[in-house]
């Protein structure tokens, strides 16, 4: 018996030299494209699927959360993971053209992306950096969250040795436990710190864990932590910068959490944070999914579609596929669970949703002459948005498949290429 090695007999997995001398440099194709022309066509000769962002959407929303806040309340613009996959920096710029004064973000990276596109607003970063960061995000003015008195050591080192000095907000556990310094220790995490001169403390800020639902104990109990918090500070003389703590669920919610600065994520997209918020606010959703058909069949009665073939042709029905799948974010947990809209009417999705591509039903029976539908290899259809008074809600697709809009924005934002409106 000899054993198995993926180099091929005799040889070691270290012994390589074989597959170099198999092996060319790849050459140039030499054919009559000029490469860069072919680089310049646009992404809607080459694939029939595409998120449409409304910015008027973003715009609207935006004004919608400056007027639930005073006057003398912040808003802070939340566009980290690429706006919620809606793009950060058109979101950032229309959502500051609209009335934020602030944005944050998740990373450095995506601090420094919205100031290489010029952007000049005050950029919080909603972790602590690793401090390897220290660097950028004093050359980008890049405002860190703080928890560590490790990192702000070496951030404040970094400041002073470049005469400058190291502004930072301090981020509170107040019972989310996920980051922060814990609510009663904030006074001891200062003194441990402030003895730096380059450090300046210019925010303090807690996050909810509950703000979205209706039980409202913990909220309460965060909430009341923190106000402690910043009055404790206020006794010992330190000055707390700019203290905010509302998420979209507060700031529509709970007028009391806006204090100097709230900070608006998943409704600046339209989705509400919660159905009590709904009656009340104008919210509009910017993101929708469309694709073109890419194929018609009509199946015989009892064949199968998708893999599985768990939906069977009841006949007298077309099977249009759409090049939308998994890989773009469109969840398989979908499969035979939502709709699309093709002609303003809702058309069933039928089969798995494969990796790349999905399959929806148009019922050929007659209902009414003039309302035959008759689907073409090319024709627009949407898997999420609204047209004619027919709606397929980012909401109802996350909770069919058990989870929320942030999500489904996020995952769909991977591969599909984005319009702007
Ligand atoms: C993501 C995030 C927000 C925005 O929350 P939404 O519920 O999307 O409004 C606000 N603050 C922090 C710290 C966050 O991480």
């Amino acid at each position: 018996m000899t054993a198995f090695n993926a180099f091929g007999a005799g040889s070691t997995p270290q012994d390589v030299s074989y597959l170099l001398q198999n092996t060319k440099t790849p050459q140039p194709v030499v054919d009559g494209f000029d490469e860069s022309k072919l680089d310049a066509i646009p992404w809607q000769e080459l694939r029939s699927s595409w998120l449409e962002i409304d910015l008027g959407a973003i715009r609207n929303n935006t004004v919608v959360a400056r007027r639930a806040l005073s006057a003398g309340t912040r808003l802070c613009a939340v566009v980290k993971a690429d706006g919620y996959g809606h793009g950060s920096v058109p979101v950032a710029k229309t959502a500051l053209a609209a009335g934020a004064a602030f944005l944050a973000v998740a990373t450095v990276p995506e601090g420094v992306e919205l100031r290489k596109a010029g952007i000049i607003a005050p950029i919080l970063v909603l972790s602590e950096p690793p401090a390897t960061a220290a660097a950028v995000l004093l050359h980008y003015h890049l405002l860190p969250s703080v928890y560590t008195s490790e990192f702000a050591i070496a951030y404040a080192e970094v400041a002073d040795s470049a005469g400058m000095s190291a502004p930072f907000h301090l981020a509170v556990n107040t019972g989310m436990n996920r980051i922060g310094v814990r609510y009663d220790q904030v006074i001891d995490f200062l003194r441990a710190i402030t003895f730096h001169r380059a450090l300046k403390l210019e925010g303090t800020f807690t996050h909810f864990a509950t703000a979205d639902c209706p039980e409202e104990f913990d909220f309460a109990l965060q909430f009341r932590r923190f106000q402690e918090v910043i009055a404790t500070m206020r006794q010992f003389g330190i000055d707390p910068g700019l203290v905010h703590c509302a998420n979209s669920a507060a700031l529509l919610r709970y007028p009391k959490t806006h204090m100097d600065m709230a900070r608006l994520g998943i409704s600046l997209y339209g989705p509400h944070p919660c159905e009590e918020t709904r009656p009340y606010y104008d919210l509009r959703p910017a993101m929708s999914l469309h694709a073109r058909i890419t194929a018609v069949n009509t199946p015989p009665m009892s064949e199968g579609v998708s893999y599985g073939m768990h939906y069977r042709s009841p006949g007298s029905v077309k099977i249009c596929a759409l090049p939308v799948g998994y890989a773009d974010g469109f969840p398989r947990a979908l499969s035979g669970q939502t709709s699309v809209i093709y002609n303003g009417r809702l058309c069933r999705q039928v089969g798995n949703i494969c990796m790349d591509q999905c399959m929806f039903e148009v019922d050929m029976r007659l209902y009414g002459s003039s309302s035959r539908l008759d689907p073409q290899v090319g024709d627009e259809v949407i898997l999420m948005g609204s047209q004619n008074g027919a709606c397929i809600p980012i909401e109802e697709l996350a909770a069919r498949c058990g989870t929320i809009p942030h999500e489904i924005m996020c995952a769909l934002a991977l591969r599909l290429p984005r319009v702007y409106r």
